[in-house]
């Protein structure tokens, strides 16, 4: 990257990629080939973190115009205008002559991903996926403008939740009912902007030479290592290996709350109605009792952490003109992570920040990668990275809490793994469904919905409220937004309890596989990441049972 270059001004921009065409064509040997690989890799980079530079400044200060018009410049006005560009080269690179020369255990992963990009591409596909986008968009704008009255209080559903967790059982039926009923309303529109949606993808995956639009998907996700089939047997798994578990789990919750019948409203409060735990005060005594948990868990990790806190690479704290929620980004040229998080003291502050350590280990293990696309692993793989930290993390709650109210925490934990399975199956399997049946009727569709909920509902009570069950997937983004991208939390989760089962054996090995995995970053397959942890890349029924067998174990001395 030459010095001095504004990546915020297009004018500056296009001569990079210029000189990257023109030199793609004086390459002959693959040695060329692979510098001009390393060159692209840095523009990338760099490019990408400008945008994340501008993305963090615009969420940890809200209050700055500026910032949020900085950041709104460069999705605009860069972003557009980077897409067919990064795509010539793409092109360029599956079509030079010393491509097949590479060394092809090295680039085999590159190759196929950037193959395929150039293989899928449709130019009659750009005006449909631009009406996706905007139907997406459609779904996202109803969602976030539903309110309620709630004691004379306009309420966002997200408000409502909180009431879930409320000891006062019909204060809970009231709240659930009226956000229930509020989403009801709006059944007819989002059912419509959905069959739109689907509509649209079939074309989409017409015009691209697939039958259905699952198939489609499927490529266009880059699921090289796993098929339909594959997830079809998850989907199996789930129903007889976490299923049992679920229902044990919500009968002990029913009787905990000495009720006749589980109800909907009843799923989140405390069974024993105890207050909320209280990890911490403040957000560097968070901080300071996370470095302990690296610290007796492994010190290579533990001195990355005090890195990112040096480097002030961590804003944690709740604050006014931030905006919400936590992630995990990095800074690709620098090549270290960041983490943002509104941290107020609650259990959820202390496995998010496990959480998102985990994928910040995971770019610190790859910074010697060169080449940028390795520098990033696929979802199903990084999710290992920081679900194995939460799991991982919790066997040292202790740094937070008095004995008992650590099981308290891992109990709520290990449930929410094991409820969260049969959701991710509904979800999965009913996407499976609707575009293998591209031509479904509504009546159709609400009927393999109501089949999946009872496969995957559990004891749930929903007597009197069928309509609003039929329709609970209008509240699930990613069946609108996201087709086909949900199954990807399972699968990692499967593997990070793979790690997690391997380091009650033996915890430095466990913690050593962890380390080599993640730093491969995304240069290998997915089954050769997940080996590489000590993991299968399997979800079937013999990989999935002894680590039910586990967790209800532990679940048993909690
Ligand atoms: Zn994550």
């Amino acid at each position: 990257m030459p010095q001095n270059v504004d990546l915020g001004v297009w004018d500056q921009v296009a001569p990079l990629f210029d000189r990257l065409e023109a030199e793609a064509a004086q390459c002959t040997t693959p040695k060329q080939l692979e510098g001009w690989l390393l060159n692209w890799s840095e523009g990338g980079a760099a490019l990408d973190e400008e945008a994340s530079k501008r993305y963090i400044a615009m969420t940890c200060h809200t209050d700055h115009p500026e910032a949020e018009k900085a950041y709104l410049h460069f999705v605009e006005n860069i972003e557009p205008c980077l897409k067919p560009r990064q795509f010539k080269l793409a092109q360029l690179y599956v079509q030079h002559p010393a491509r097949r020369q590479l060394p092809q255990d090295r680039y085999q992963v590159f190759d196929r991903d950037t193959q395929l990009h150039v293989e899928l591409f449709r130019p009659e596909n750009i005006p449909l996926e631009t009406e996706e986008a905007k139907l997406s968009q459609q779904y996202q704008k109803l969602s976030g403008s539903l309110t309620v009255r709630f004691r004379g209080e306009e309420k966002t559903l997200v408000q409502m939740g909180r009431y879930l967790e409320e000891p006062d059982r019909p204060l809970r039926q009231e709240s659930w009912e009226l956000v229930a009923n509020r989403r009801l309303q709006e059944a007819e529109e989002f059912e419509a902007i959905f069959d739109r949606l689907v509509q649209v993808r079939q074309q989409i995956a017409r015009n691209a030479g697939f039958d259905n639009y699952r198939d489609y998907a499927f490529r266009k996700l880059g699921r090289f290592d796993y098929s339909p089939a594959d997830c079809e047997s998850f989907h199996q798994a789930v129903q007889e290996e976490v299923m049992p578990v679920v229902r044990e789990l919500q009968k002990d919750r029913r009787r905990q709350l000495g009720l006749e019948k589980l109800r909907p409203w009843d799923l989140s409060v405390d069974p024993l109605n105890r207050p909320p735990l209280q990890p911490f005060e403040r957000v560097e005594d968070m901080v300071a009792r996370t470095q302990a948990i690296f610290a007796r868990l492994d010190p290579e990790l533990a001195g990355g952490f005090q890195q990112m806190r040096e480097l002030h690479l961590l804003d944690l704290d709740n604050r006014k003109g931030k905006a919400p929620g936590g992630y995990q980004s990095s800074l690709p040229e620098a090549r270290v992570p960041f983490i943002f998080m509104n941290a107020i003291g609650v259990q959820r502050d202390v496995e998010t920040i496990l959480h998102e350590s985990g994928h910040a280990f995971h770019t610190l293990c790859t910074r010697p990668e060169d080449l940028y696309a390795y520098r990033s692993a696929p979802i199903e793989f990084c999710e290992v990275a920081s679900m194995s930290m939460e799991l991982l993390g919790n066997e040292f709650l202790e740094q937070f809490y008095q004995a008992p109210e650590a099981n308290r925490a891992r109990r709520t934990h290990l449930e929410s793994i094991m409820t969260i399975f049969p959701w991710i199956a509904t979800v999965d399997a009913f996407q499976h469904w609707i575009y293998t049946h591209p031509n479904h009727t509504r009546p159709e569709r609400e009927a393999a919905w109501v089949e999946l909920m009872a496969r995957f509902g559990g004891e749930v009570d929903w007597q009197g409220y069928e309509p609003m069950r039929a329709r609970l997937w209008h509240r699930q983004l990613h069946i609108f937004i996201h087709a086909f991208y949900y199954i990807e939390y399972g699968i990692a989760q499967l593997g990070a309890l793979q790690v997690w089962a391997n380091s009650r054996r033996d915890r430095a090995n466990a913690l050593q596989n962890y380390k080599n995995a993640l730093k491969l970053g995304g240069s290998r397959p997915l089954p050769q990441l997940f080996a590489a942890a000590g993991c299968r890349f399997d979800f079937s029924r013999p990989t999935m049972a002894p680590l039910v067998r586990l967790v209800r174990e532990e679940l048993a001395k909690l």
